[in-house]
């Protein structure tokens, strides 16, 4: 059953993805919206904080939040805020003063603490809340996969799977290889990335998406012998996996946080879309 969204509906989006992105765009109706894989993390574009015309009565008034890590993020369709609400109890303050009807945690998939925040202000304020996750990755024929619960389990099993690795699990949890003195990293991210910091490092600054020429270019000029990924997941396979499995190297894949007990949860835009039509507004 779909009921009618009521004449204050206002969406909270957490966000810093695609899918947040994405859904940002389904509701206002914004058209143009890039595919890109961390568009929180893209260059400059119409960076700053903007509050649009207050929705038509009957229209869904929608606001996505950033946490502001990326000094120019290119900034989706609606209204925006950036950083930080200060805990659980800000966010829930946050969606009260501001009368947020529903709340969506698009955060990527690895963003735990944020969406731990996010079920802890959703039981606070009396707010529906829906984890809204892209699928993750599954291997395919031919594919080398070792798995690792977290970023420090990775740590530890990958010394016996290669010695030139290619890092791809971000800056921020670098630290978390910094021991691994025989291991030689090639580390790619957006913005460099601080001490410590592995010590036989090649760090390339970029951003995606990349092409499958790309990763197999890199693999190949830097002779990477393991790969090491969150599994951040997407709708199609990455291009660096699909240059893996093509040069025979292992993968290395952190595996997902769970999303926090008694959160509903989406897949896909569609279910998303549908879920905020059902839920039953705070
Ligand atoms: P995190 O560890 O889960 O969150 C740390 C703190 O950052 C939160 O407690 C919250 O501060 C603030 N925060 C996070 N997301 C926010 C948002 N959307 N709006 C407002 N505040 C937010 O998060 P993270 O892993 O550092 O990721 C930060 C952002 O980058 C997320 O929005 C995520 O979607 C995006 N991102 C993350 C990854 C990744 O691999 N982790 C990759 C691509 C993009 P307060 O407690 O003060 O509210």
């Amino acid at each position: 059953m779909s009921a009618e969204p009521g004449p204050g509906r206002h969406v909270l989006i957490l966000g810093g993805t695609t899918e947040a992105r994405r859904l940002a765009a389904a509701l206002t109706g914004a058209r143009g919206v890039g595919e890109a894989a961390h568009p929180d993390a893209h260059p400059a574009r119409d960076t700053a904080p903007r509050a649009v015309r207050p929705a038509p009565p009957g229209a869904t008034r929608v606001t996505t939040s950033l946490a502001g890590r990326v000094a120019a993020p290119v900034l989706p369709p609606g209204e925006t805020r950036i950083g930080g609400f200060g805990g659980p109890a800000g966010l829930a303050a946050w969606i009260l003063a501001h009368r947020v009807t529903h709340l969506v945690d698009a955060t990527h998939p690895f963003a735990e603490r944020m969406s731990f925040n996010a079920a802890e202000a959703a039981a606070l304020s009396g707010v529906p809340l829906l984890a809204l996750r892209r699928p993750g990755w599954t291997p395919e024929p031919g594919d080398e996969w070792t798995f690792a619960d977290s970023l420090a389990g990775a740590a530890g099993l990958l010394p016996a799977l290669g010695s030139r690795a290619f890092l791809t699990t971000g800056r921020m949890g670098l630290h978390t290889f910094a021991h691994l003195t025989d291991t030689w990293f090639l580390v790619r991210s957006v913005d460099p990335p601080a001490a410590p910091t592995p010590p036989r490092l090649e760090v390339l600054l970029a951003r995606g998406p990349f092409t499958l020429d790309d990763e197999r270019d890199l693999l190949a000029r830097h002779r990477i012998d393991v790969l090491v990924t969150k599994d951040s997941g997407g709708s199609a396979t990455a291009p660096k996996l699909t240059a893996a499995r093509e040069t025979g190297i292992p993968v290395l894949v952190v595996r997902r946080p769970p999303v926090p007990e008694g959160v509903a949860e989406a897949r896909s835009m569609a279910a998303a879309l549908r879920w905020l039509d059902c839920a039953e507004p705070a």
